[in-house]
């Protein structure tokens, strides 16, 4: 250990950002994984038998809207020209997803324009005055039948709870858009995927770079000089949950490649209450480089099922609220009492569901700060 001046506990995209930083600036680092793989939940391999790039924690798209993050990135793959758009399923028929001009007009059977179909979902929209709930919110912008239609029975499988329950800040992410506008990600100035996957970018920000993989933060412990430390893991799990686990939603994933699948498109959310699932992946589709890869006739499928998190079983969404917050808060005290020389980070260590984006950009900032508070 005494070769390294910086550990890096965690080699998803944030801790590889900072590792990439810290190693420019001349540092000697070392990044360790406790999983098998290097990439955390970015992590794809390429299916042997179809070539396919299989997203293995669910389907990732990069996109942004920052200059600096999308420059920085570029660097490490060649990114592909992929725009999202997503499908809602609804009795068996598929709808544009966020809900748009064309979602009301097939959903209502009508051919309204855009001013007509704004006109007309202000009719529908209840008059909610400071929405309450998930429920009440999803009704004051787009009136219950597209409420039940789309958002209701997804959302409720998501998070296992109801709608009444949920809180309404869950929809800011959802607009409805009077226009045929159907890019998911309407905001994002760049997007796309890395066409060599993203275990290879991950790879290229560690050139260089010492790496053990199945080793987790407690083994190396005991060996510890007085490196600086970026732990980049669930800081509940760092402290041995003495306060108590910090709240998730878990997922599972079944995958399987099949023949000549009807699914013509990377994802189609399942909106209906009787699928137990909430989304279905076809990766192929995200490889629009390679048009023999989307062409041939097998497909590698993903269900995506809502899971409970157990201590134990992998944390995706964390479950953010005043509760959580102040637990949150009271084990980042106790940890940064306990280990004066470390510094958290990442979606676990700060406990907040990041875009990669975000992971990126905030991974900048703390390895500008760290270079300056060590010098
Ligand atoms: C279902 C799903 C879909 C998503 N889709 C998108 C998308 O389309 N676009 C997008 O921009 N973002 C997406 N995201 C977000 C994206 O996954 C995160 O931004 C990204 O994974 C954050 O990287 P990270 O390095 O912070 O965390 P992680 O990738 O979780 O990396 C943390 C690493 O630390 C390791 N670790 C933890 N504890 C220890 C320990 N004690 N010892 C050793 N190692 C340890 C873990 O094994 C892991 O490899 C999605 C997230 C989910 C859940």
């Amino acid at each position: 250990m005494d070769k390294y001046d910086f550990l890096i506990i965690g080699s998803g995209i944030f801790g590889a950002t900072v590792a990439e930083r810290l190693k420019s600036a001349g540092k000697k680092v070392l990044v360790i994984d406790r999983r098998a793989h290097l990439a955390g939940n970015i992590y794809s391999y390429m299916d042997e038998k179809t070539g396919i790039e299989v997203h293995a924690y669910g389907s990732h798209i990069f996109h942004t809207e920052s200059d600096e993050v999308w420059d920085y990135i570029t660097k490490f793959a060649d990114f592909n020209d992929y725009v999202h758009t997503v499908h809602t399923r609804h009795d068996g028929k598929l709808y544009p997803m966020p809900i748009n001009l064309d979602t009301i007009n097939l959903f209502y059977g009508t051919n309204l324009s855009a001013a007509e179909a704004e006109k007309f979902i202000k009719q529908k929209a209840e008059k909610i005055d400071r929405p309450k709930n998930f429920a009440e919110q999803a009704k004051s912008l787009v009136g219950t039948e597209l409420f039940e239609a789309f958002l209701k029975n997804y959302t409720e499988k998501q998070w296992r709870d109801s709608a009444e329950h949920l809180p309404a800040a869950l929809l800011s992410r959802i607009p409805v858009r009077f226009s045929s506008d159907a890019r998911y990600f309407m905001s994002a100035k760049h997007q796309g995927i890395p066409k060599n996957g993203y275990t290879n970018l991950i790879k290229n920000l560690l050139k260089g770079i010492d790496y053990k993989l199945n080793t987790s933060f407690k083994d190396l412990e005991p060996s510890l000089k007085n490196q600086t430390i970026i732990y980049t893991g669930a800081i509940d799990e760092l402290m041995d949950y003495e306060f108590g686990a910090l709240p998730y939603r878990s997922l599972r994933f079944e995958t399987e490649t099949v023949e000549n699948s009807a699914q013509k498109e990377a994802v189609i959310n399942e909106a209906d209450a009787d699928v137990p699932y909430t989304r279905t992946h076809s990766y192929k589709y995200y490889q629009i480089h390679s048009p023999e890869i989307i062409n041939q006739p097998l497909s590698v499928i993903s269900r995506e099922y809502p899971a409970d998190f157990k201590i134990g079983a992998e944390a995706y969404y964390p479950v953010n609220n005043e509760d959580s917050e102040a637990l949150y808060q009271k084990y980042l005290s106790a940890a940064r009492e306990k280990y004066p020389n470390m510094y958290f980070g990442g979606r676990l260590g700060a406990f907040r569901y990041w875009d990669m984006d975000i992971a990126v950009k905030n991974a900048l900032d703390l390895s500008e700060k760290i270079l300056k508070e060590t010098k």
